[in-house]
């Protein structure tokens, strides 16, 4: 399986239009040592031929430009992108879909919950279904694996299985809306098999880690992991208000029982932040958290990166 890491960064992206912080302010200046990264988007493929997305972010347009792997190759209206995999109804996760509007057939992966919420609730997803077969919408469930497909149907030969990592819609979903879905198809950590055997978790929003979790991560050979927020209160600091990192449902790293101490004692996968928010501290490759993360067996995901499995 093959995972090209489009995009790294959290909502907003780094820097974020409208974000002065310091991070964002010296980048902007030139004088700030790290990279510039796009919101945070993953893509997967067996083959090499075609490729499905893990989400869809904000970003995907100017992604896609810069991958020549999901760029058209044959006629004159073609895409390799054969499926988008869905995790959760937040805007960052789904806000790509309307860039692949145009007619162009594909295949996307959700629970039953997220397919209503996108498809009954919100009209702007109708652009997706204006011809019969334009989007094959594929229902999955909690715990039971299935095979990603090409468009023509063919097993790609990755699998995946998704499992439930936090029980909270996004805002936009009234509370009416989500008394009638399930609490635990709101948010999916991803686990995809290789045709090698190999497994790759995929979980850039992590609310909380409990030895359940830990127990699933360890049997994957590379993790992509929430990397959002350095501390609890980082963008209460930053900003002088607004919400925790938990209450945002992102778990910190940093901290007793931050991520850095709670995986700590994972041996067998490589472990990679994404989903890094522009506030956070780690994004400056000169700073002590950038190094902290490093000696604890950590890397920081950045636009381009690729990894084989
Ligand atoms: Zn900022």
């Amino acid at each position: 399986m093959r995972i090209e890491i489009l995009g790294s960064a959290a909502g907003g992206g780094f820097p974020q239009w409208n974000c002065n912080c310091r991070n964002c302010q010296r980048l902007r200046a030139g004088n700030f040592r790290g990279q510039s990264r796009t919101q945070t988007q993953v893509a997967v493929s067996n083959d090499g031929r075609s490729w499905f997305l893990l989400n869809a972010s904000p970003d995907l347009r100017i992604q896609i430009e810069r991958t020549p792997v999901l760029q058209p190759c044959s006629a004159v209206r073609d895409s390799p992108i054969a499926g988008v995999l869905l995790t959760s109804a937040d805007i960052d996760q789904i806000a790509g879909l309307l860039s692949l509007r145009e007619l162009q057939p594909f295949r996307t992966y959700c629970t039953a919950s997220l397919r209503r919420v996108l498809q009954e609730d919100n009209s702007a997803f109708g652009m997706l279904n204006r011809v019969p077969q334009q989007v094959c919408w594929t229902e999955i469930k909690l715990h039971e694996s299935f095979p990603l497909r090409t468009v023509a149907g063919d097993d790609c030969g990755i699998s995946c299985e998704v499992i439930s990592l936090g029980n909270k819609y996004p805002v936009y979903v009234s509370p009416q809306r989500a008394a009638m879905l399930k609490s635990e198809e709101a948010l999916l950590g991803v686990m995809l098999t290789a045709a090698s055997g190999s497994r790759l978790a995929y979980m850039p929003a992590v609310p909380a880690i409990n030895e359940q979790l830990l127990a699933v991560l360890e049997t994957a050979d590379l993790i992509l992991f929430d990397g959002t927020f350095w501390s609890d209160n980082e963008l209460i600091q930053v900003q002088g208000s607004g919400a925790t990192a938990r209450e945002m449902g992102h778990v910190p790293i940093s901290g007793d029982d931050g991520s850095l101490r709670r995986l700590a004692g994972l041996r067998r996968p490589r472990k990679v932040f994404v989903h890094v928010n522009n506030t956070n501290p780690m994004l400056d490759e000169s700073s002590p958290e950038y190094h902290e993360a490093g000696a604890a067996g950590w890397e920081v995901a950045e636009d381009g990166w690729q990894f084989n499995l």
